[in-house]
């Protein structure tokens, strides 16, 4: 349970350049900022945006009157956050559209990888091979590191169909403004645009990029978008959830959806605004607990909590030795987890799989470094018996139902919903392409194309 968002500024520090290899074999486009909101020009540290551009040719006839998405996470943004920290944007977007107000249920682990790529494959990690953040494969014999352009930006790690490789296969143009995944040729299949990870990359322009790339011509315009803010992870990490920096990281991402609501607004296209978070967060208690003070770990890969046995006897005896050694976890075989975690069926998870039982720092072995802090802030936990792991969902726009609530659902749900708009046909998911169903409009095709029916409130300061 890393406590970075992914690719991790804090960790490891920015890597604006990745394998040059295939940002080279790329056609590579700088697109020069429009200063949409008549902003200043970046400053001299600042990271160049460049779009790395995949050509796929235009927009097929068939997807051109289809409507747009833009799909939104805000990274560690807790179900209640909105509320309590005064997010007037988000709660315009729920009075606008729809809104699941006691929260969206996270996969387990309620991490950023594995989440974020539920959302865009309709499959849970089980099954799309992303597990956690960090992970080992016993039959590759090797790490997959988020925070490592070599494995992130490494198709082979990944299963499932993500969103925009199921538009582009169907002749529809897709782009990425950071996801995870998306740095990724999966199935073959890169979105025609992309900007690579760069946590110093400033949200505004994200922002002005993402209305930008919806002022192409309809032939090169992506009607799928992703867009993705890691403030508030950051910040609930650093500093709890009741800190006033959590708070204002909350009402800064809230003037970005603000922000963006008002550019689409100027664009008079139809646009389906959906800002979704992966996970939420809770206040830590106690210091870490090191698996190694309980278990014999001798012959185990490890990563993290996970647990990688070397044979079935080393996983019987560290099961045995972990079984009621704590109160603050609970031991399972892999096999024996319960059925509702969906967290069985791949090998990349290890054996024994050690859940906690609360808000507690879980890990194999202690860390070296004497200045290690545990941070005020933590996610990962069982999301069904722990409420504080739900994220967001709003969605907003003329497919959208306005005033529409939803009960909690499982985020897998996500995906057949935004591929029902997109007019996508999906392949086997997990997903139900019923669960979100009554927040969609009574489509008449009119009624998508509706422009300006999304209508934003004032811009937050
Ligand atoms: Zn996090």
């Amino acid at each position: 349970m890393p406590k970075s968002p992914f690719f991790a500024a804090c960790e490891h520090g920015p890597r604006p350049f990745g394998s040059v290899a295939w940002v080279l074999a790329l056609l590579t486009l700088t697109v020069s900022q429009l200063a949409l909101f008549g902003q200043a020009p970046a400053q001299q540290a600042l990271p160049t945006l460049s779009v790395v551009v995949t050509p796929h040719g235009d927009n097929a006839p068939a997807q051109r009157d289809k409507p747009y998405l833009i799909l939104v996470s805000i990274d560690g943004f807790r179900f209640d956050y909105a509320r309590l920290y005064g997010a007037t944007n988000l709660q315009s977007l729920a009075r606008r559209g729809a809104s699941a107000p006691k929260g969206m249920i996270p996969a387990y682990p309620s991490v950023t990888f594995p989440n974020h790529y539920t959302i865009i494959t309709g499959l849970y990690p089980e099954n799309h091979g992303i597990v956690a953040n960090s992970f080992y494969d016993p039959a590759r014999k090797q790490k997959f590191v988020y925070t490592d352009r070599s494995t992130s930006g490494d198709g082979s790690w990944y299963g499932g169909v993500p969103l925009w490789v199921l538009a582009e296969r169907q002749g529809m143009r897709a782009a990425c403004f950071f996801w995870p995944g998306a740095e990724a040729e999966i199935g073959g299949v890169r979105p025609t645009y992309n900007v690579l990870y760069d946590p110093r990359m400033p949200n505004e322009q994200r922002v002005n990029q993402v209305v930008d790339w919806l002022r192409l011509r309809p032939e090169q315009r992506p009607h799928i978008i992703t867009l993705y803010f890691s403030d508030v992870d950051t910040a609930g990490h650093e500093t709890g959830t009741d800190s006033p920096q959590t708070a204002q990281a909350v009402r800064r991402i809230d003037g970005l959806i603000g922000r963006l609501s008002a550019g689409i607004a100027t664009l008079g296209l139809p646009v389906n605004l959906v800002v979704v978070s992966d996970h939420g967060m809770v206040n830590t208690q106690g210091p870490w607990i090191n698996l190694q003070d309980f278990a014999d770990l001798t012959g185990f890969q490890t990563v993290g909590p996970l647990l990688y046995p070397p044979d079935e006897a080393a996983a019987a005896r560290v099961y045995a030795q972990l079984h009621n050694a704590s109160d603050k976890f609970v031991v399972y075989r892999r096999s024996q987890l319960p059925a509702r975690l969906h967290y069985s069926r791949s090998e990349r998870i290890g054996d024994p799989v050690v859940v906690p039982t609360g808000p507690y720092l879980i890990r194999a072995y202690a860390s070296n470094d004497p200045k290690e802090v545990p941070p005020k802030g933590m996610h990962g936990y069982d999301p069904q018996s722990m409420e504080a792991m739900r994220g967001i969902f709003y969605a907003a726009g003329p497919g959208i139902r306005p005033g529409a609530t939803l009960a909690p659902f499982e985020n897998v749900n996500v995906y057949p919903l935004l591929a029902k708009i997109l007019g996508l046909e999906t392949g086997p998911i997990d997903g139900d392409p019923n669960a979100l169903q009554s927040i969609l409009r009574m489509t008449s095709a009119p009624a998508l194309r509706r422009p300006g029916a999304l209508v934003p409130s004032q811009p937050q300061r």
